[in-house]
């Protein structure tokens, strides 16, 4: 292939672009990947390989009542080149789909060498080229410079660095017996009160703040805390701005009770009187089943999150759906900059994939990488964009991250509170866990062209 031959450019070498890069030289595009290691490196990835796996070698459940395993399935019969060379090289790990991570990577790079529509260049992409279709796939470890060009693009505020992720907890194991709707002052847009509140007596705030100060948390290392010269730290991609409540309860038994769960305005309506704190839970998904803990970003290990978080008052069973974390993380706030095709609205020609698109997990990006492959091709080809059905796991990511209220976008990765609710939604979370799969499942055999689907 010339220089002039290229149809698509993919930036990034990792889960995202390499599924990307397979899917659009499926369709007859003729790919140039670049890849920046091992010339250049992240400080996260320790070799060269394609498709390296950073830290777990986990992709997560198997099982199709599981939600990565529904995902996995989902991208199995979309003919996804990185769960087949998962499959290939799996090693025992009960019902997860764990892999040999070396192993993994050369099943990727082999395939893609081997293909006649694609080469790879090893080398930095250092900005979003103004014509040419490309898809900007390049991680939560994106180089400086090209963080630079993303943000010059997308705008200062878009683009973050950090995660400073609050738990998500499911609204059917919050108690209603504790907890109470309600807007401060009762300023919300809803009559009832756009919050979901949980009330602390003195004595709960100060054991529940004690707990925190002692409980054990998760080293920072070097790459989670430094930020790339070159860009500018913009909204909420700090950490001042969004402190662990662990940092701010050890710097003052009382900070939480003037910041974060400060009580002013929410009258509990069983006492009639004003809490000594509340924690606010606010709505996290358009269904408007999962809510996160406002304020409460943590670098708790996750057993301790679990223990000290059902202290709350009413969140005693609360079931979580995702921890708190914080790490390294450059993200752009995708809802309202990128549609559900993965392209960015003011330049249809560029796609993000992976989590630089806000969505979480190896699945995730696997999956994103594989949708804006698809959807690149069809672009260039000038044919209709292949609508992933919203019941499908990868549909209601697209959607989740195209449609989130952009205010508090985090990243988010599968889980079935995401999917649009069932009909007849049965009592037993498992049960429930196999209608979603079923119904996804469904959905997808029955709008998939042929082509779209693995030769055998
Ligand atoms: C430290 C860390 C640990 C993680 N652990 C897990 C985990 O255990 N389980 C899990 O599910 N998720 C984990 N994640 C989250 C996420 O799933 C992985 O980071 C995943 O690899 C992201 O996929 P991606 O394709 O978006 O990016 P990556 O897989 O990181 O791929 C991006 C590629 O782009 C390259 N690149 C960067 N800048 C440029 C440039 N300018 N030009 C050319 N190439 C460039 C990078 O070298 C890299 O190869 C972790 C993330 C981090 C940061």
């Amino acid at each position: 292939m010339t220089e002039n031959s290229f149809t698509l450019t993919v930036f990034g070498g990792g889960l995202a672009g390499c599924e990307a890069a397979w899917q659009a030289a499926n369709r007859g595009l003729k790919v140039r990947l670049l890849e920046m290691r091992p010339g250049k490196t992240t400080a996260a990835h320790t070799t060269g390989n394609l498709a390296e796996l950073v830290c777990s070698n986990s992709l997560g459940s198997a099982l199709q009542d599981r939600a990565s395993g529904l995902l996995k399935e989902e991208l199995k019969r979309m003919n996804s080149l990185l769960v087949s060379a998962a499959e290939k090289s799996s090693v025992p790990a009960g019902n997860a789909l764990a892999v040999d991570r070396m192993m993994f990577s050369q099943e990727v790079e082999r395939a893609l060498e081997q293909h006649a529509n694609i080469r790879i260049f090893r080398q930095e992409a250092q900005s979003i080229p103004e014509t040419g279709p490309v898809i900007v796939a390049t991680g939560p470890l994106t180089s400086s410079r090209l963080s630079a060009a993303i943000q010059a693009l997308t705008g200062e505020e878009n683009l973050f660095f950090f995660d400073a992720i609050a738990p998500i907890v499911t609204l059917d194991s919050i108690n209603f017996e504790i907890a109470y709707k309600a807007s401060r002052y009762g300023r919300g847009e809803s009559e009832a009160g756009d919050y979901i509140n949980c009330p602390f007596t003195k004595e709960e705030y100060f054991s529940f703040v004690d707990a925190l100060r002692s409980a054990e948390r998760k080293e920072l290392q070097q790459f989670e805390t430094g930020i790339d010269q070159g860009v500018t730290a913009g909204k909420g991609n700090f950490f001042e701005g969004c402190l662990p409540v662990e940092i701010l309860a050890g710097r003052d038994p009382n900070a939480l009770a003037f910041g974060p769960m400060r009580p002013v305005g929410l009258i509990d309506p069983r006492s009639g009187k004003r809490p000594f704190a509340v924690l606010q839970l606010r709505q996290d998904n358009l269904a408007g089943n999962l809510y996160n803990l406002v304020g409460f970003q943590t670098n708790l290990l996750y057993k301790e999150q679990e223990r000290i978080f059902r202290m709350i008052p009413g969140l005693e069973n609360a079931q979580f759906v995702r921890f708190g974390q914080m790490h390294r993380n450059t993200y752009i706030s995708a809802p309202g900059l990128i549609n559900r095709n993965l392209q960015l609205i003011r330049r249809p020609q560029a796609f993000f994939a992976g989590q630089l698109s806000g969505v979480e997990g190896y699945m995730g990006n696997i999956a994103t990488g594989l949708a804006a492959g698809i959807n690149a091709a069809a672009f260039i080809h000038g044919k209709p964009f292949f609508e992933f059905p919203s019941e499908t796991m990868l549909g209601a990511l697209l959607t989740y991250i195209s449609h989130a209220d952009p205010r508090h976008f985090q990243p988010m990765k599968a889980n079935f509170g995401i999917l649009p609710p069932l009909e007849n939604p049965p009592r037993s979370k498992q049960e429930r866990a196999k209608q979603y799969a079923i119904r996804s499942l469904n959905s997808l055999d029955s709008s998939l062209p042929d082509e779209m689907r693995p030769s055998l």
